[in-house]
Parts: C-alpha cells; structure tokens; sequence
C-alpha cells in the first residue's frame, strides 16, 4: 500500500474557513487530484460493488458537528472521530452496515473545535484518566500526509492530565507520528491478522510485515503498543497461522521486555451485514455459514452471529494462552 490518493476530491465550501481545510486544498492541487467546491457528495455505480469501490476512492473534506462525544465500550472510555470510513476494502469490515450505500470518506478540518469539545468533556467529567478512541469508524494513518490532524491531536493528549488517546490502524506510513510529543499518553495500536485473512479479505491495506514494522518503530518512539487480533477465524489451519502470527511479532519487535497490549475479536456478521458484504464482493469466501454460529444480542440492538461457544471458547484459550507464553509482558485486555 502506498500513500492514499483519491480519485476525487469534494470540499465543503466552510471546511476553506479552517486552516487545515486550506492545507488539505493546497495538497490535492499539488497532486493534481480534481477538487470540486460543495456541499453535496454525488456518486454514481450502477451497483453495489461499484458504489463501493467508488465511494472508497471519494473524499468529502469536512466538518465535524458531534458536540457530545459516545461511549466505546469495550475499547475506551469515549470515541469522537478525525474522519469517518477508510481506502481499505476490508470484506468483513464491521463499518460496511453503518456508512450507508456510498461509504465515501469524510476527513475533518475543523480540529479545534474537536478538541474543544473532548476538553469540555474532561472538564464536565471529573475523573482521573479518561480514554479516548479516534478510530472507532475510521483508520486514520491514510489521511496524515493531508491533514497532520493526527499528530496534533497525540500533542493535544500529550499535555492533558486526565485524557488518553488510543487509535488502530491497518496502515504502516506512521514515520510522520514518531516525533510527535505524545508524553506516553497514546496507546498505538496495530490490527493484525494471519497472513491467509490478509490476503484473502484486507484489500488496500498495508501488508502484515509493513504493519509489524511500523509497530516497532512506534514502540521505538515510546509510544504503549498494542495490538488487535481481529476478526479472529476459524478455517483449516487456523491454530498454525495465529501460533505464526504471535511468532512473528515477538520476533521482529525483538523486545521481550515491552508492555503490550492485545484485544482479541472473534469474527462476527449481522444479517444485514452478511447481504450487504455479499452484494459489494460477490466473490466472497468469508465463512457467513450460520448454522457454524450462534445468536447473540449485540449493543447495537441487533443480533449478530458469533462462533458456538465451544468455538469461541476454544479460540479465547488458545490464543490467550499462545500470548502467555510469549510475551511476559503481554497483557490481555479483552475477548468478545
Ligand atoms: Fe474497515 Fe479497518 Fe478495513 Fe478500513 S482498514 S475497511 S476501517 S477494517
């Protein structure tokens, strides 16, 4: 994966108002990438796969309105967003119910504002350390090289007393964040995989070694380091390929001293989900087989299908315990 160029670019007349809006023009002009000035994102495909891949190729520069920030159960305390949707063509993407038809890419100008509201929440909310996720319905590593959002917003968490920032990404271009003033107060966290799921359903996303790579500069950086095993699958040699994958970090972080942290995510579908996947990649082999699942009530009141217990039992014991052993440091923070 190289850096993230759109094939077009629609800016929001006040997003000219910010100086990053401004920044991000001046970016694209440069590259030559079409910029047109509206309110409004138009995309044409006459079906869902290419509604799909054209929206992920669009990016509608923006401001973000949110003035009240959501809970991020289990990943931290509270989500607010940089930007929304992502270039990754991931098939069992958890975002494919949730942006709609055409999820085109919006990237924020309007920082201040987002961090006025992140401080009126700490100063609303008196409690010791607050978390905060910024990658909830995004990855934001593509659109650093535009924005530079994200390393002020590390520099904004770096001097705060009470907030914690936490992001993931399936990118590897971080060599912009490694100077950033982070004071230890970020959490950089890298989505992982078997090589096998990678290549198969991660579309237009960095490869695991470039992921692993960029993680141990991270760590190099001082930043906490973590790393989500997610979706975890079963298929025909699962076992193997995630004993791999552990194996291959702890060999290339070449640091067995270093506090990480893991959160394990079983593969799961809503209903909805699995006709919406199906109709952008009908070519696809994700196991959405559902007899192989079982139901369970999820906080976004729907059902979604998740591994028999048995299975899912299974996958939480050996991986947690592939992670015991290797990492002695290691901590576990959740499995769902
Ligand atoms: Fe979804 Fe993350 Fe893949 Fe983007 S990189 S499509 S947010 S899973």
């Amino acid at each position: 994966m190289k850096a993230f160029i759109p094939e077009e670019v629609v800016m929001n007349p006040r997003a000219l108002e910010y100086e990053t809006g401004r920044k991000v023009r001046a970016y694209f002009e440069n590259l030559g990438v079409p910029i047109l000035i509206s309110n409004r994102v138009k995309i044409e495909g006459d079906t869902p796969a290419k509604l799909y891949q054209r929206s992920k190729k669009t990016v509608f520069i923006t401001l973000n309105k949110e003035k009240k920030l959501r809970p991020c159960s289990p990943s931290a305390d509270y989500q607010f967003s940089l930007s929304s949707s992502c270039p990754g063509h991931c098939e069992y993407c958890y975002l494919q119910t949730t942006q709609g038809e055409k999820p085109y890419i919006r990237v924020f100008v309007n920082i201040d504002e987002i961090f006025q509201v992140i401080q009126q929440h700490m100063d609303d909310h008196d409690s010791d350390i607050t978390t905060f996720e910024c990658s909830s319905i995004t990855d934001p590593i593509p659109f650093e090289p535009m924005t530079g959002s994200l390393k002020k917003c590390i520099e904004f968490f770096g001097e705060s007393r009470q907030g914690r920032l936490r992001f993931v990404t399936k990118y590897h271009m971080v060599d912009s964040l490694l100077d950033a003033k982070h004071n230890g107060h970020t959490t950089f966290r890298f989505s992982v995989n078997t090589d096998p799921i990678i290549q198969q359903y991660e579309h237009v996303t960095s490869t695991l070694d470039q992921r692993i790579l960029a993680a141990k500069k991270a760590a190099e950086a001082g930043y906490t380091l973590g790393f989500i095993l997610a979706p975890i699958m079963r298929y025909d040699g699962w076992k193997k390929d995630y004993e791999r994958l552990i194996l291959n970090i702890k060999e290339q972080l070449h640091d067995d001293s270093l506090n990480i942290s893991f959160e394990l995510i079983q593969h799961r579908y809503t209903e909805t989900a699995k006709n919406l996947i199906t109709s952008r990649f009908p070519n696809t082999k994700l196991d959405m087989n559902d007899e192989n699942r079982q139901l369970k009530w999820g906080p976004y009141g729907k059902f979604k299908y998740v591994y028999k217990k048995e299975d899912s039992l299974e996958i939480k014991t050996y991986i947690s315990e592939l992670i015991q052993e290797h990492f002695k440091n290691g901590s576990i923070e959740y499995f769902t």
